[in-house]
C-alpha cells in the first residue's frame, strides 16, 4: 500500500517537472510561453481556498522538479528556521509583485515583453531554488516561494492532518519522510497546525503505527467539541 502510493505520486512528478525546463528553455526562445507561468500562480493560489497548499504536491512543476533531484540529497532534513521566518516570506511575496510589477508595467502590450518577464523570473528564481536545493532543502524554495507563502496564508485550515496522538510512539518516521522538511505539531484536537503542509500523504503511508490521516476523527479520537 505505501509503495502503490509514493510510487504514484513519483510517476505524476516524473511527468510534471519537465514543464518546468521546457517553458524555461522554449521561453527565451519565444517569449510569449512564459505567460504559462500565471496558470502555476493562479492554481497555486486557487487551490488553497479548498486543499490548502496541495498544488505544490505534485501539480508544480518547480516543486515536482526539485522532489525529483534534490530530495534524494538531504532526506529527512528539517528546514531551517531562517527559511520560514514570516518576514522573509513576507519580504519576498513583496519583492516579487514588485519587480514582476514593474516589469510587466513598462513592458505593458507588448506580448514578447511581457512574456519575457515571466520568464526572466522563472529562471532567477528557479537558479535560486537550485542553490537552495544543493545547499539547505531540496524544497528550500517551495519555503520562500510567494505562491507557496500566498497559498500558506490562504489555505490555513483546509483539509488538514490529523494524529491520534496516544498511539503515536515519536518515532520520527513521518519527520523523515516529509519532502518539506516539517516538523509536525498537532494542536489538542490532533489537528496539524502548520500551514505549509502540501497533502502529500507520504508521512501517512509512512507512519507504521498507522496514526496520521487527512480524515477526522482517526481511529478513536473524538471531536472535543
Ligand atoms: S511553493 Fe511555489 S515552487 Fe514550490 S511547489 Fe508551491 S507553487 Fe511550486
Ligand atoms: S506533513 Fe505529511 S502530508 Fe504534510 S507535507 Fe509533510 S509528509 Fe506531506
Amino acid at each position: 500500500m505505501k509503495n502503490i502510493l509514493l510510487l504514484k505520486r513519483i510517476r505524476k512528478q516524473a511527468i510534471t517537472w519537465i514543464v518546468l525546463p521546457a517553458v524555461i528553455g522554449l521561453g527565451w526562445v519565444y517569449p510569449p510561453v512564459g505567460f504559462l507561468l500565471l496558470v502555476c500562480m493562479v492554481g497555486a493560489v486557487g487551490m488553497s481556498f479548498f486543499s490548502g497548499r496541495s498544488w505544490c504536491d505534485w501539480m508544480c512543476p518547480r516543486g515536482a522538479f526539485y522532489d525529483v533531484f534534490f530530495q534524494k540529497f538531504n532526506q529527512g532534513k528539517t528546514v531551517p528556521k531562517w527559511l520560514r521566518s514570516n518576514k522573509l516570506r513576507t519580504f519576498m511575496v513583496g519583492l516579487i509583485i514588485t519587480v514582476l510589477g514593474t516589469q510587466l508595467y513598462f513592458a505593458w502590450g507588448d506580448l514578447h515583453g511581457m512574456g519575457m518577464a515571466f520568464v526572466r523570473l522563472l529562471t532567477i528564481t528557479t537558479a535560486v531554488g537550485i542553490i537552495l536545493g544543493l545547499t539547505v532543502h531540496s524544497r528550500g524554495w517551495c519555503h520562500i516561494c510567494p505562491m507557496g507563502t500566498l497559498a500558506s496564508w490562504f489555505g490555513k485550515g483546509k483539509k488538514p492532518l490529523y494524529i491520534n496522538s496516544e498511539k503515536c510512539t515519536n518515532c520520527g518516521l513521518c519527520t523523515k519522510a516529509c519532502p518539506m522538511g516539517l516538523v509536525p505539531n498537532f494542536d489538542e484536537n490532533g489537528q496539524l497546525t502548520d500551514p505549509d503542509c502540501i497533502k502529500c500523504g507520504s508521512c501517512v503511508v509512512t507512519c507504521n503505527r498507522k496514526v496520521l490521516s487527512f480524515d477526522y476523527p482517526i481511529n478513536d479520537i473524538k471531536k472535543s467539541a
